[in-house]
Protein backbone atom coordinates (compact mmCIF):
# COMPACT_ATOMS: atom_id res chain seq x y z
CA UNK A 1 0.00 0.00 0.00
CA UNK A 2 0.95 3.52 -0.75
CA UNK A 3 2.45 5.30 2.17
CA UNK A 4 3.27 8.63 0.70
CA UNK A 5 1.19 11.05 -1.01
CA UNK A 6 0.26 10.46 -4.77
CA UNK A 7 0.87 13.39 -6.79
CA UNK A 8 -1.42 13.68 -10.06
CA UNK A 9 -3.25 16.27 -12.24
CA UNK A 10 -6.70 16.74 -11.17
CA UNK A 11 -9.49 19.63 -12.29
CA UNK A 12 -10.15 21.60 -9.09
CA UNK A 13 -13.66 23.61 -9.01
CA UNK A 14 -13.43 27.18 -7.43
CA UNK A 15 -16.74 28.59 -7.35
CA UNK A 16 -19.74 28.07 -8.93
CA UNK A 17 -19.15 29.97 -12.40
CA UNK A 18 -15.45 29.49 -12.50
CA UNK A 19 -13.64 27.44 -14.88
CA UNK A 20 -11.76 24.55 -13.80
CA UNK A 21 -7.97 25.01 -12.97
CA UNK A 22 -6.55 21.51 -14.04
CA UNK A 23 -3.19 21.65 -11.73
CA UNK A 24 -0.97 19.31 -9.15
CA UNK A 25 -2.75 17.46 -6.38
CA UNK A 26 -1.38 15.35 -4.12
CA UNK A 27 -3.55 12.58 -2.48
CA UNK A 28 -3.34 10.87 0.50
CA UNK A 29 -3.02 6.92 0.88
CA UNK A 30 -6.16 5.22 1.22
CA UNK A 31 -8.30 5.07 4.12
CA UNK A 32 -8.70 1.22 5.90
CA UNK A 33 -12.22 0.64 3.22
CA UNK A 34 -11.09 2.87 0.19
CA UNK A 35 -8.88 1.79 -2.81
CA UNK A 36 -6.33 4.05 -4.80
CA UNK A 37 -7.38 3.66 -8.48
CA UNK A 38 -4.98 5.58 -11.58
CA UNK A 39 -7.87 6.94 -13.50
CA UNK A 40 -7.51 5.97 -16.98
CA UNK A 41 -10.64 8.26 -18.07
CA UNK A 42 -13.73 9.59 -17.11
CA UNK A 43 -16.90 10.53 -18.31
CA UNK A 44 -18.55 13.65 -17.73
CA UNK A 45 -22.07 13.80 -16.72
CA UNK A 46 -24.80 16.97 -16.16
CA UNK A 47 -24.74 16.12 -12.33
CA UNK A 48 -21.08 17.21 -12.06
CA UNK A 49 -23.19 20.51 -12.59
CA UNK A 50 -24.37 20.67 -9.55
CA UNK A 51 -20.86 20.46 -7.96
CA UNK A 52 -20.90 24.13 -8.64
CA UNK A 53 -24.93 24.55 -6.76
CA UNK A 54 -23.55 22.98 -3.80
CA UNK A 55 -20.67 24.64 -3.12
CA UNK A 56 -17.91 22.35 -1.51
CA UNK A 57 -15.07 24.28 -2.98
CA UNK A 58 -12.18 23.56 -3.82
CA UNK A 59 -13.82 20.38 -4.93
CA UNK A 60 -12.45 17.47 -7.75
CA UNK A 61 -15.62 16.33 -9.50
CA UNK A 62 -16.11 13.94 -11.94
CA UNK A 63 -18.61 10.14 -10.93
CA UNK A 64 -17.66 8.32 -14.14
CA UNK A 65 -14.22 6.74 -13.64
CA UNK A 66 -12.59 4.00 -15.01
CA UNK A 67 -8.90 2.97 -14.06
CA UNK A 68 -6.68 0.73 -12.26
CA UNK A 69 -6.32 -0.47 -8.67
CA UNK A 70 -2.77 0.75 -7.58
CA UNK A 71 -3.10 0.30 -4.03
CA UNK A 72 -5.82 -0.66 -1.83
CA UNK A 73 -6.75 0.26 2.13
CA UNK A 74 -5.81 -2.48 5.35
CA UNK A 75 -9.75 -3.41 5.26
CA UNK A 76 -10.13 -4.12 1.65
CA UNK A 77 -10.95 -7.99 0.64
CA UNK A 78 -12.51 -7.88 -2.98
CA UNK A 79 -10.33 -5.91 -4.59
CA UNK A 80 -6.12 -5.92 -5.27
CA UNK A 81 -3.89 -3.83 -6.94
CA UNK A 82 -3.78 -4.51 -10.99
CA UNK A 83 -7.85 -5.06 -11.10
CA UNK A 84 -9.60 -2.82 -13.30
CA UNK A 85 -12.10 -1.11 -12.20
CA UNK A 86 -15.43 1.02 -13.06
CA UNK A 87 -16.32 3.74 -10.10
CA UNK A 88 -20.09 4.02 -9.42
CA UNK A 89 -22.11 6.10 -6.82
CA UNK A 90 -20.97 5.28 -3.32
CA UNK A 91 -23.68 4.21 -0.27
CA UNK A 92 -22.99 3.48 3.55
CA UNK A 93 -23.24 -0.73 3.51
CA UNK A 94 -25.22 -0.74 6.61
CA UNK A 95 -28.32 0.69 5.97
CA UNK A 96 -31.63 -1.23 5.34
CA UNK A 97 -31.69 -0.33 1.57
CA UNK A 98 -27.54 -1.23 1.32
CA UNK A 99 -28.11 -4.65 3.36
CA UNK A 100 -31.40 -5.71 0.93
CA UNK A 101 -29.25 -5.02 -1.81
CA UNK A 102 -30.50 -1.66 -3.05
CA UNK A 103 -27.59 1.08 -2.90
CA UNK A 104 -29.36 3.65 -4.94
CA UNK A 105 -32.28 3.95 -2.14
CA UNK A 106 -29.11 4.16 0.38
CA UNK A 107 -30.21 6.30 3.64
CA UNK A 108 -26.89 8.31 3.36
CA UNK A 109 -26.97 8.84 -0.38
CA UNK A 110 -27.17 12.44 -0.99
CA UNK A 111 -24.51 13.08 2.11
CA UNK A 112 -21.99 10.19 0.69
CA UNK A 113 -22.02 11.28 -3.17
CA UNK A 114 -23.21 15.08 -3.10
CA UNK A 115 -22.14 16.58 0.27
CA UNK A 116 -18.74 14.56 1.48
CA UNK A 117 -16.48 17.07 2.87
CA UNK A 118 -13.63 14.98 2.97
CA UNK A 119 -10.38 16.30 1.80
CA UNK A 120 -7.71 13.67 0.98
CA UNK A 121 -6.36 15.61 -1.56
CA UNK A 122 -3.89 18.91 -1.14
CA UNK A 123 -3.29 21.99 -3.31
CA UNK A 124 -0.07 22.60 -3.85
CA UNK A 125 -0.26 25.18 -1.20
CA UNK A 126 -1.03 22.56 1.44
CA UNK A 127 -5.12 23.51 1.37
CA UNK A 128 -7.59 20.67 1.44
CA UNK A 129 -9.46 19.69 -1.80
CA UNK A 130 -12.86 18.00 -1.08
CA UNK A 131 -11.84 14.37 -3.28
CA UNK A 132 -15.01 12.09 -2.64
CA UNK A 133 -17.81 13.46 -5.17
CA UNK A 134 -19.95 10.40 -5.85
CA UNK A 135 -17.09 8.87 -4.11
CA UNK A 136 -14.81 8.84 -6.16
CA UNK A 137 -13.88 12.74 -7.69
CA UNK A 138 -12.36 11.19 -10.97
CA UNK A 139 -11.18 14.18 -13.03
CA UNK A 140 -7.95 13.24 -11.82
CA UNK A 141 -4.81 11.27 -12.80
CA UNK A 142 -5.87 8.85 -9.40
CA UNK A 143 -8.54 8.86 -7.31
CA UNK A 144 -9.85 7.63 -4.00
CA UNK A 145 -12.90 5.26 -4.41
CA UNK A 146 -14.30 3.27 -1.29
CA UNK A 147 -14.55 -1.14 -2.06
CA UNK A 148 -18.18 -1.00 -2.07
CA UNK A 149 -18.52 1.66 -5.13
CA UNK A 150 -15.41 0.39 -7.13
CA UNK A 151 -16.77 -2.60 -9.93
CA UNK A 152 -14.30 -5.07 -10.91
CA UNK A 153 -14.32 -5.89 -14.39
CA UNK A 154 -12.68 -7.80 -17.08
CA UNK A 155 -9.11 -6.63 -18.15
CA UNK A 156 -9.87 -7.12 -21.43
CA UNK A 157 -12.72 -4.46 -21.37
CA UNK A 158 -10.89 -0.70 -22.56
CA UNK A 159 -11.38 1.40 -19.60
CA UNK A 160 -11.22 4.37 -22.37
CA UNK A 161 -14.71 4.05 -22.94
CA UNK A 162 -16.39 2.26 -19.70
CA UNK A 163 -16.15 4.97 -17.11
CA UNK A 164 -20.01 6.50 -18.41
CA UNK A 165 -21.54 3.19 -17.03
CA UNK A 166 -20.96 3.82 -13.69
CA UNK A 167 -23.60 6.81 -14.01
CA UNK A 168 -25.32 8.15 -16.72
CA UNK A 169 -25.58 4.96 -19.24
CA UNK A 170 -26.50 2.91 -15.93
CA UNK A 171 -29.18 4.90 -15.14
CA UNK A 172 -30.70 5.19 -18.66
CA UNK A 173 -30.58 1.53 -19.14
CA UNK A 174 -31.81 0.55 -15.22
CA UNK A 175 -34.78 2.88 -15.94
CA UNK A 176 -36.13 0.31 -18.24
CA UNK A 177 -34.75 -2.78 -17.65
CA UNK A 178 -35.30 -2.39 -13.33
CA UNK A 179 -37.47 0.39 -12.89
CA UNK A 180 -39.93 -0.10 -15.53
CA UNK A 181 -39.21 -3.82 -16.09
CA UNK A 182 -39.90 -3.02 -19.33
CA UNK A 183 -41.20 -6.55 -21.68
CA UNK A 184 -41.88 -6.98 -24.91
CA UNK A 185 -43.80 -5.25 -26.97
CA UNK A 186 -44.06 -2.73 -23.92
CA UNK A 187 -44.02 0.98 -26.15
CA UNK A 188 -42.02 3.64 -24.55
CA UNK A 189 -41.60 7.36 -25.26
CA UNK A 190 -38.26 8.80 -23.95
CA UNK A 191 -37.79 12.40 -23.75
CA UNK A 192 -34.39 13.95 -23.91
CA UNK A 193 -31.95 11.78 -26.29
CA UNK A 194 -28.63 12.14 -24.08
CA UNK A 195 -26.76 9.80 -23.03
CA UNK A 196 -29.10 8.41 -20.17
CA UNK A 197 -31.93 8.95 -22.98
CA UNK A 198 -29.83 7.09 -25.63
CA UNK A 199 -28.90 4.62 -23.09
CA UNK A 200 -32.84 3.85 -22.55
CA UNK A 201 -33.29 3.72 -26.28
CA UNK A 202 -30.81 1.35 -26.19
CA UNK A 203 -32.14 -0.64 -23.85
CA UNK A 204 -35.70 -0.53 -24.62
CA UNK A 205 -34.30 -2.22 -28.19
CA UNK A 206 -32.75 -5.10 -26.59
CA UNK A 207 -35.54 -5.66 -24.23
CA UNK A 208 -37.27 -5.93 -27.22
CA UNK A 209 -40.11 -2.85 -26.81
CA UNK A 210 -43.02 -2.14 -28.92
CA UNK A 211 -42.72 1.44 -30.90
CA UNK A 212 -40.10 3.74 -29.29
CA UNK A 213 -40.10 7.22 -29.81
CA UNK A 214 -37.75 9.79 -28.73
CA UNK A 215 -37.79 13.89 -28.38
CA UNK A 216 -34.95 16.07 -28.82
CA UNK A 217 -34.25 19.66 -29.67
CA UNK A 218 -31.19 18.21 -31.70
CA UNK A 219 -31.16 17.03 -34.76
CA UNK A 220 -27.63 15.15 -34.45
CA UNK A 221 -29.42 13.27 -31.24
CA UNK A 222 -32.56 12.35 -32.88
CA UNK A 223 -30.76 11.39 -35.84
CA UNK A 224 -28.38 8.98 -33.31
CA UNK A 225 -32.20 7.90 -31.63
CA UNK A 226 -32.73 6.64 -34.97
CA UNK A 227 -29.76 4.57 -35.48
CA UNK A 228 -29.55 2.95 -31.86
CA UNK A 229 -33.17 2.26 -31.86
CA UNK A 230 -35.85 4.40 -32.10
CA UNK A 231 -38.82 3.75 -34.49
CA UNK A 232 -39.40 7.20 -34.75
CA UNK A 233 -38.04 10.83 -33.17
CA UNK A 234 -39.96 14.35 -32.24
CA UNK A 235 -38.19 17.91 -32.71
CA UNK A 236 -40.07 19.64 -30.21
CA UNK A 237 -40.07 22.95 -31.90
CA UNK A 238 -41.85 21.19 -34.48
CA UNK A 239 -45.63 23.09 -33.83
CA UNK A 240 -47.67 21.06 -31.96
CA UNK A 241 -48.03 20.17 -28.36
CA UNK A 242 -45.47 17.93 -27.01
CA UNK A 243 -47.55 15.02 -25.92
CA UNK A 244 -49.83 15.73 -29.11
CA UNK A 245 -46.99 15.00 -31.39
CA UNK A 246 -45.24 12.12 -29.43
CA UNK A 247 -48.40 10.06 -29.21
CA UNK A 248 -49.37 11.18 -32.94
CA UNK A 249 -52.43 8.64 -34.14
CA UNK A 250 -50.96 5.71 -32.01
CA UNK A 251 -51.99 4.60 -28.93
CA UNK A 252 -51.14 5.71 -25.23
CA UNK A 253 -47.63 4.69 -24.70
CA UNK A 254 -47.15 1.62 -21.69
CA UNK A 255 -43.88 3.67 -20.02
CA UNK A 256 -42.19 7.27 -20.68
CA UNK A 257 -39.10 8.82 -19.55
CA UNK A 258 -38.07 11.84 -18.68
CA UNK A 259 -34.46 13.27 -18.45
CA UNK A 260 -34.76 16.99 -18.88
CA UNK A 261 -36.05 17.92 -15.43
CA UNK A 262 -37.99 21.06 -17.49
CA UNK A 263 -41.73 20.97 -16.09
CA UNK A 264 -43.25 21.15 -19.10
CA UNK A 265 -41.29 18.22 -20.36
CA UNK A 266 -42.40 16.03 -17.80
CA UNK A 267 -46.07 17.16 -17.76
CA UNK A 268 -45.88 16.03 -21.28
CA UNK A 269 -44.08 12.46 -20.20
CA UNK A 270 -46.82 12.05 -17.49
CA UNK A 271 -49.58 13.19 -20.42
CA UNK A 272 -48.46 10.49 -22.98
CA UNK A 273 -48.89 7.10 -20.97
CA UNK A 274 -51.77 5.66 -20.52
CA UNK A 275 -53.73 3.37 -18.16
CA UNK A 276 -51.84 1.53 -16.64
CA UNK A 277 -48.71 3.32 -17.06
CA UNK A 278 -45.61 4.33 -15.66
CA UNK A 279 -43.46 7.89 -16.16
CA UNK A 280 -40.07 7.72 -14.53
CA UNK A 281 -38.41 11.10 -13.75
CA UNK A 282 -34.38 10.94 -13.80
CA UNK A 283 -33.35 14.81 -14.32
CA UNK A 284 -31.29 16.37 -11.42
CA UNK A 285 -33.13 19.42 -11.27
CA UNK A 286 -35.31 21.21 -8.84
CA UNK A 287 -38.29 23.57 -10.94
CA UNK A 288 -41.56 22.67 -9.49
CA UNK A 289 -43.89 20.04 -11.57
CA UNK A 290 -47.77 21.34 -11.36
CA UNK A 291 -49.79 17.88 -11.87
CA UNK A 292 -53.68 17.75 -11.38
CA UNK A 293 -54.57 14.68 -10.05
CA UNK A 294 -57.12 13.78 -12.37
CA UNK A 295 -54.99 13.90 -14.93
CA UNK A 296 -52.87 10.76 -13.56
CA UNK A 297 -56.07 8.13 -13.21
CA UNK A 298 -54.85 4.79 -13.15
CA UNK A 299 -51.14 6.30 -14.48
CA UNK A 300 -48.19 6.05 -12.33
CA UNK A 301 -45.12 8.52 -11.72
CA UNK A 302 -41.42 7.52 -10.08
CA UNK A 303 -38.51 9.71 -9.35
CA UNK A 304 -35.94 7.10 -9.95
CA UNK A 305 -32.33 7.53 -8.99
CA UNK A 306 -29.41 5.37 -10.98
CA UNK A 307 -32.10 3.21 -12.59
CA UNK A 308 -32.71 1.12 -9.66
CA UNK A 309 -28.91 -0.38 -10.41
CA UNK A 310 -26.89 -1.99 -7.54
CA UNK A 311 -23.77 -1.43 -9.71
CA UNK A 312 -21.59 -4.78 -8.68
CA UNK A 313 -24.61 -6.73 -10.39
CA UNK A 314 -26.02 -4.79 -13.27
CA UNK A 315 -22.32 -2.91 -14.28
CA UNK A 316 -21.31 -6.54 -15.16
CA UNK A 317 -24.68 -7.07 -17.13
CA UNK A 318 -24.32 -4.00 -18.85
CA UNK A 319 -20.81 -4.78 -20.23
CA UNK A 320 -21.72 -8.24 -21.38
CA UNK A 321 -24.12 -6.83 -23.43
CA UNK A 322 -21.93 -3.89 -24.93
CA UNK A 323 -18.90 -6.79 -25.40
CA UNK A 324 -21.59 -8.64 -27.94
CA UNK A 325 -22.59 -5.76 -29.72
CA UNK A 326 -26.00 -5.50 -28.14
CA UNK A 327 -25.66 -2.42 -26.24
CA UNK A 328 -23.15 0.39 -28.58
CA UNK A 329 -22.98 3.30 -25.83
CA UNK A 330 -19.94 3.80 -26.63
CA UNK A 331 -21.33 5.25 -29.83
CA UNK A 332 -22.11 8.26 -27.49
CA UNK A 333 -18.50 9.44 -26.44
CA UNK A 334 -16.24 12.15 -27.52
CA UNK A 335 -12.94 12.05 -25.94
CA UNK A 336 -11.04 15.23 -24.61
CA UNK A 337 -8.16 15.30 -23.32
CA UNK A 338 -8.04 16.74 -19.14
CA UNK A 339 -6.85 19.65 -20.18
CA UNK A 340 -9.63 20.51 -22.25
CA UNK A 341 -11.60 19.90 -19.68
CA UNK A 342 -13.67 23.01 -20.17
CA UNK A 343 -14.34 22.90 -23.80
CA UNK A 344 -15.85 19.15 -22.94
CA UNK A 345 -18.15 21.08 -20.55
CA UNK A 346 -18.99 24.04 -22.94
CA UNK A 347 -19.85 20.86 -25.83
CA UNK A 348 -21.63 19.06 -23.25
CA UNK A 349 -24.05 21.74 -22.72
CA UNK A 350 -24.54 22.82 -26.30
CA UNK A 351 -25.20 19.20 -27.38
CA UNK A 352 -22.58 18.60 -29.92
CA UNK A 353 -20.77 16.11 -27.47
CA UNK A 354 -23.63 13.48 -25.93
CA UNK A 355 -20.74 12.15 -23.51
CA UNK A 356 -17.55 13.58 -23.01
CA UNK A 357 -15.06 11.43 -21.93
CA UNK A 358 -11.95 12.96 -20.37
CA UNK A 359 -8.96 11.25 -20.70
CA UNK A 360 -5.76 11.23 -18.24
CA UNK A 361 -3.13 9.72 -19.47
CA UNK A 362 -0.35 11.63 -20.85
CA UNK A 363 -1.19 14.36 -18.29
ZN1 LIG B 1 -26.74 2.57 2.92
ZN1 LIG C 1 -24.00 11.17 -13.27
Amino acid sequence: MTAVPTETLAAVLRSADGQFDVEKVAIDAPAANEVLVRVVAAGMCHTDSLARAIGNFPIVPGHEGAGVVEAIGSAVTSLRPGDHVVMSFDSCGICAACHSGRPYHCAEFELLNFGNRRAAAHLADGKGVANRWFGQSSFAGYALAGERNAVKIPDHVDLRLAGPLGCGIMTGAGSVMNVMQLRSGDSIAVFGAGAVGLAAVMAAKLSGAGEIVAVDIHENRRALALELGADRVVDPAAGDELAVQVVGNGAPFDFSLDTTARAEVMSAATEVIGRPGLAVLVGAGFEPLTLAPASLAGKAVAYAYLGHANPQVFLPRLISLWQRGMFPFDRLVTSFPLADINQAEVASAAGSAIKPVLMMEGQ
